[in-house]
């Protein structure tokens, strides 16, 4: 099982590459050779697959309809809306799941991090769902599931059941406003981070809370962290109040997150403040890249799954123009400006840019999507070799 690519652009020049059992096995100047027979890949840029670090794969409103919306005057109303709409349209979910990583797929996105939302209303029932599609992909996409009290874990008592949860499947704990919705920063951290002890899991926490009450629940979080060694295994999602406080107080709690090795995760909102990604990552903090909402959904008619696209407008937001930090929006996907060694596995995307900076400019349609060396989306995907 081998084949050839031509023309490919990769590691800054035109290469033939050699595709053998799911790596790269050979990296060569192209040159013409008629004796080998090669897919032509016509000068397209090779860039390796993305990562989408915040993904819900439950809420999604079908596309073909419009659910209307009204507006809420909390957060515990915008939850029972999100119930209220979803429940009509149950019948639906796991078709709509199954779209949206096709669609992931087409972009480029091969890893996920996906929130199952668990309570004792819905009990597991979209942990089973998300586990019968985590099989389904097997191969192409990696899914991995964070057990996710969304309305609240003190709030809805749903502990035993994220302890279910870890126990079928969810490797991450995670975890919404231990302020704001769960109101008892202790309780809800306490209990977070001992299944995270008990079960072996990671944690991953939504913090919406704004200011110093985000700030306040920021600093337990990585006091938990420390006293639980789950140094590196943390993340917080969203954490606005990063991007709300001074930039003298959010550098203040970037070089303690750097030194826990906390990941701060974000969907780049347009609508609110966001974390100071360049401060962030100048202290050394992990900071990745979520769709957070994939299409229609109860919460924004606005979300979108292309990770590139949210590169692209991290990028403008910031007004990163140069070349050097449109290259750094990379990383910040789970991926890597472009460059490829002997022995790497063959997933990437193809795409029709010059160099990675263009490509996160641009963002320009995924022409093939490869994972170990089979093409499995994108644009050309008929037409794209076989394997
Ligand atoms: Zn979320």
């Amino acid at each position: 099982m081998e084949q050839w690519l031509s023309n490919v652009l990769v590691n800054g020049a035109l290469h033939n590459l050699l595709l053998k059992q799911g790596v790269i096995a050979e990296i060569a100047p192209a040159v013409n050779s008629e004796e080998t027979p090669s897919w032509d890949a016509q000068g397209m840029l090779m860039l390796p697959t993305f990562k989408d670090y915040h993904v819900h794969l439950d809420k999604a409103f079908p596309d073909d309809q419009w659910i209307s919306r009204h507006q809420v005057a909390s957060l515990y109303d915008q939850f029972q809306m999100e119930k209220d709409l979803l429940a009509p349209l149950k019948s639906g979910q796991k078709a709509r799941a199954r779209g949206i990583l096709q669609q992931m797929l087409d972009f480029g996105t091969t890893r996920l991090r996906v929130h199952v939302d668990i309570d004792p209303e819905i009990g597991l029932s979209h942990l089973a769902m998300v586990r019968e599609l985590q099989e389904e992909f097997l191969g192409t996409l990696t899914i991995e599931i964070v057990a996710f009290p969304q309305q609240g874990l003190i709030r809805s008592q749903s502990i035993n059941l994220i302890k279910q949860a870890l126990q079928e499947g969810a490797t991450i704990v995670g975890g919404v406003d231990p302020a704001g919705v769960d109101r008892d920063i202790e309780a809800s951290l306490q209990a977070i981070f001992e299944m995270s002890v008990a079960h072996d899991a990671e944690v991953d926490i939504h913090l919406h809370d704004p200011g110093h009450l985000g700030l306040f629940t920021l600093e337990r979080i990585m006091d938990y962290t420390e006293q639980t060694g789950k140094m590196g295994k943390v993340a917080v999602s969203h954490a606005y109040c990063l991007g709300e406080v001074s930039e003298s107080e959010s550098l203040t709690i970037a070089k303690r997150l750097a030194l826990l090795d906390i990941a701060i995760i974000t969907s780049v909102p347009i609508d609110s403040a966001m974390p100071r990604v360049a401060q962030l990552r100048a202290e050394g903090v992990r900071v990745y890249l979520g769709s957070d909402h994939t299409g229609l959904d109860a919460w924004t008619p606005f979300g979108f799954t292309d990770q590139l696209m949210r590169a692209r407008r991290m990028a403008d937001m910031y007004r990163w123009n140069d070349d050097e930090r449109l290259r750094s929006v990379y990383p910040h996907l789970g991926s890597t400006a472009g460059t490829f060694q002997i022995g790497d596995p063959a997933d990437f995307i193809l795409l029709a840019a010059v160099n990675a900076e263009h490509a996160a400019a641009a963002a320009p349609p995924r022409e093939v999507v490869s994972v170990r060396g089979v093409p499995v989306a994108g644009r050309q995907l008929q037409i794209a070799w076989k394997i």
